[in-house]
């Protein structure tokens, strides 16, 4: 029998989710990660909701991969990577990163994550302040939560303003390293930091910039990310890396100079105390790479399609915010009304999830979408039309 005062406390909790409708009920898929998914049973649903960009999590190639290394080299890696769970694989794919990415080195995470909250802590010291934007993600909360400095040493600028960093700049002068820290692409607007400025404000007050690429990562920069897109990979003193999203694995890195990989191998807690990524996953996360760098075609499609989806919905009258990359909020407002649309929309075989408070602001309720490079003309046209009939009974 559980402990009485914690299945109490559990259950008030969750009545408490479900009374403020933030209670989610999880969606299973029973089909491969593509752009038409089997959803809670439901066959063919045209999949708006994923973060698998260049359609690469069911690509063959890196399913042959991953099979292959799991003859080679087992399931499982068997220990942290400062024991015996370095493969050469590991190493190979974090030089292929690094090369990829134009800079020294890289550093293998088990997700981006926990690149974040193994990084951002190992990092910075209680002399130090870090400046984070005010819409970064929450793993970036949380590595900076880990740094354990008090808050007057973790200050957050307007979201992208640079007047608000700078302000915060000059409020942090007298501590000895500063950091400032921004998601590169926006996950729930798709809006694109304002890398040139943020660096150039960091070098005029003499602070390290980071770039959480979750977003970027094979999409922008042909693939290389958000600070090879604007030309600033030399410029940028520490850049994440997802491998679960365009990548479509999972895992996920940093990368930036030999002497910063060289520490957070030495002291990076998850990557000291956490079991490597399994063999399979590394290798299958060589052939994407292999894939991003010799074809160029997905990320063109992929961009393609975000395009011709953002002015289809736009024509329909849909407001989609200040995307400027494939992640294409339709804004919405109202909670109530945007959870009831993703169930409208569901009903006609369109997967796209309401995105509410606390997740985005009260009344700033979306629907978030995502076309990617494997969905074909027919799927997008498809789902305009849904949207489109939708946008009719609304009346609005
Ligand atoms: N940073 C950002 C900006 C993200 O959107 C995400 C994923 N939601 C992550 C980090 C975490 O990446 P992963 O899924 O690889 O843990």
């Amino acid at each position: 029998m559980m402990n009485r005062e914690l299945a109490e406390w559990l259950d008030q909790q969750l009545e408490d989710l479900k009374r403020q409708h933030l209670y989610k009920p999880l969606v299973a898929l029973d089909s491969p990660c593509g752009p038409r998914i089997t959803v809670n049973g439901r066959p063919n649903v045209i999949n708006l909701a994923s973060n698998n960009y260049l359609g690469l999590a069911n690509d063959d190639r890196l399913k042959a991969a991953a099979k292959a290394a799991v003859d080679q080299f087992g399931a499982g890696a068997g220990a942290v990577r400062t024991i015996t769970g370095t493969f050469r694989l590991h190493l190979e794919l974090e030089e292929r990163l690094a090369r990829f990415k134009h800079v020294e080195a890289a550093i293998l995470f088990q997700s981006g994550f926990t690149a974040n909250a193994g990084t951002i802590p190992t990092i910075v010291t209680r002399e130090d302040c870090i400046i984070s934007d005010e819409l970064n993600h929450a793993s970036i909360i949380d590595g900076c939560r880990l740094a354990g400095l008090p808050s007057s040493q973790r200050l957050v600028y307007r979201h992208s303003d640079m007047e608000s960093l700078e302000e915060q700049l000059k409020q942090a002068e007298s501590y000895k390293k500063r950091l400032i820290i921004t998601d590169g692409v926006f996950s729930m607007d798709g809006d694109i930091a304002p890398l040139p400025a943020i660096v150039e404000l960091a070098e005029s007050y003499g602070a390290a910039v980071m770039v959480d690429d979750a977003h970027g990562s094979g999409v922008l920069g042909g693939g290389r990310g958000t600070a090879f897109h604007f030309g600033l990979q030399d410029r940028i003193d520490v850049q994440l890396g997802t491998l679960s999203k365009a990548v479509g694995v999972m895992g996920g890195y940093i990368a930036g100079s030999r002497r910063l990989i060289d520490w957070l191998q030495q002291r990076s807690r998850p990557f000291l105390f956490s079991t490597a990524p399994p063999p399979a996953v590394v290798a299958a996360i060589i052939a994407a790479l292999e894939i991003m760098e010799t074809d160029p075609s997905l990320n063109a499609r992929l961009w393609e399609n975000a395009r011709y989806w953002k002015s289809g919905l736009k024509t329909l009258g849909y407001d989609t915010g200040i995307s400027e990359t494939p992640i294409t909020p339709v804004m919405i407002g109202e909670e109530s009304a945007a959870l009831e649309m993703q169930n409208r929309l569901l009903d006609e075989r369109v997967l796209a999830l309401a995105i509410v408070f606390p997740t985005v602001a009260r009344g700033k309720a979306r629907l978030r979408t995502m076309p990617s490079a494997m969905h074909s003309r027919e799927d997008l046209d498809e789902a305009l039309r849904v949207f489109g009939r939708l946008k009719d009974k609304s009346g609005s």
